[in-house]
């Protein structure tokens, strides 16, 4: 598995949480990520870039991911115990 790879991993196992809180959530379970990939996946992330664009579709880390309109994604990983992020 690549850095970036991992690293985006992470950032998606993390709720897609920022790149500090992505960073804060692998080192909790003993993986070292770069600042450098985590920003790459970041800045590379569809769920990320669409959260971008629909401001109104965030929601705070470790709530379940519910569709507003038809045929959106829901998330249903479960990743908790999870520490405040903002
Ligand atoms: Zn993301």
């Amino acid at each position: 598995m690549s850095n970036t790879a991992l690293a985006l991993w992470a950032h998606e196992k993390a709720g897609h949480g920022g790149r500090d809180a992505t960073i804060a959530w692998a080192k909790a379970r003993g993986v070292q990520l770069s600042v450098k990939d985590v920003q790459t996946c970041i800045a590379q992330c569809e769920t990320c870039q669409l959260l971008k664009r629909h401001p109104y579709l965030d929601q705070p880390v470790g709530c379940i991911w519910q569709g507003i309109t038809g045929g959106e994604v829901w998330q249903i990983d479960c990743i908790g115990p999870l520490r405040e992020h903002r």
